[in-house]
């Protein structure tokens, strides 16, 4: 009866203190690769992952094609991106889906199979409500230096690229968006762009990803290993290039800040050292459609992880007061860090500076308080326990959220 009664208070003293109900979030990841390009794993069988993995949504976001047409692979090229030990990627995929699966297909002698199209693999997984498939393509281009990769979500065709080593990334970047805008404004239905892996081939600076304001989005964390996250001695992590990016927008561009997903970019389903499951978005959408989920991205209602998962989160812009509780998970321990930049940054010596670490808590239902001078603030949550996949020494779980008390 006395721990009846105890429950009873703590509940009251909650609903009294005015912790919101449990948030509903969908759970997504907007960048994987298939055969379709130059990951190891079927189609099928990539969104298969997802969907036994209690994701809400995924989109398979291959190399400058769209999975439509019909697409014949050779069995032998299909084994040559095998991964690790084990079985094959075919063999898998029957045990799976059954031997009459496959579409087995001779071409000039060689044994191979027809690809399963997009709509094929919807029929199979997409349920209202349940599970979504958002189709999108990983726009590969190039610059003068290096790659430039951007996921666009729901698009209705290809945006194509020019492969001109010679131009400024700023320049291919801006010419990408502009025409991922156009298709947008023709077909009349939101697409959603994020730009992938700055630090890639150190291909993209946080000037660059500041000066092409049609971007709202970046990885602020993506599963390769090789994109080089943390940054190194000289060049800032993804992190470091979020902060200085969005007091550049907001100080001298007179634009909004950059909003963070974390992705996968999984390639390796077989074992191989780019494999799923490592990061992904909680989106806070009233329903599970492409619509929704674009409309609650573009306005901040969705946060970035790596494992680190949220009850709720809130901020009211009258109290600058920002608001979450973390689910607990076992006995790890959470870091939260109130993060951002104060206006006149520049002007003053002492603390303040890109990136200042505004305030922290250690407790599991946090309440920040936005400095008033802040251009703007975020909160990146680091747990103690190790990330179960990582793709960088020493990785813990960690979750991201967006800029808040900038508008
Ligand atoms: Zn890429
Ligand atoms: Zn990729």
């Amino acid at each position: 009866m006395m721990i009846r009664v105890g429950i009873l208070i703590w509940v009251l003293i909650l609903t009294i203190s005015g912790a919101p109900a449990e948030q509903t979030f969908y759970k997504g990841n907007t960048h994987a690769h298939s055969l379709w390009s130059d990951g190891n794993d079927f189609l099928e069988m990539v969104v298969d992952y997802y969907h036994r993995h209690d994701y809400d949504f995924v989109a398979v976001s291959d190399h400058d094609i769209l999975a439509r047409d019909r697409r014949w692979m050779a069995e032998s090229a299909i084994h040559a991106r095998q991964t690790g030990s084990g079985p094959s990627a075919i063999e898998k995929c029957v045990a799976r889906f059954g031997p009459d699966w496959i579409t087995w297909e001779t071409v000039g002698g060689k044994t191979g199979v027809v690809l399963k199209t997009l709509a094929e693999v919807r029929a199979q997984f997409e349920s209202p409500g349940e599970f979504l498939i958002l189709e999108a393509q990983e726009i590969s281009d190039q610059s003068n230096t290096g790659p430039v990769h951007i996921n666009a979500l729901n698009l209705a065709r290809l945006v194509p690229t020019k492969d001109d080593t010679t131009r400024p990334a700023v320049e291919v970047m801006r010419e990408l968006l502009q025409a991922v805008i156009a298709q947008e404004k023709t077909t009349g239905r939101p697409i959603l762009t994020h730009l992938n892996h700055p630090n890639f081939q150190w291909a993209i600076t946080a000037e660059d990803l500041a000066t092409v304001t049609e971007e709202r989005f970046f990885e602020v964390y993506n599963g390769h290993p090789s994109i080089n996250h943390l940054g190194d001695e000289t060049r800032p992590g993804n992190e470091v290039i979020w902060d200085i990016a969005n007091t550049l927008r907001l100080t001298k561009l007179d634009s909004d800040p950059l909003f963070g997903v974390a992705t996968d970019d999984s390639h390796h389903y077989h074992g191989g050292n780019v494999s799923p499951g490592r990061g992904w978005i909680q989106v806070a959408a009233t329903e599970l459609t492409p619509e929704a989920l674009i409309t609650a991205m573009r306005a901040g209602d969705f946060y970035a992880s790596t494992g680190v998962e949220l009850h709720h989160f809130s901020y009211d812009p009258e109290t600058r007061i920002l608001d979450f509780s973390i689910k607990s998970d076992g006995d790890t321990r959470f870091r939260s860090e109130l993060i951002g930049t104060r206006r006149g940054y520049d002007k003053v010596d002492g603390t303040a500076r890109i990136g200042e670490v505004f305030a922290f808590s250690s407790d599991r239902h946090v309440r920040f308080s936005v400095p008033v001078d802040a251009l703007y603030a975020r909160v990146t949550i680091t747990a103690t326990s190790p990330h179960p996949n990582p793709s960088f020494d020493f990785q813990t779980k960690q979750a991201w959220l967006q800029p808040v008390g900038w508008r």
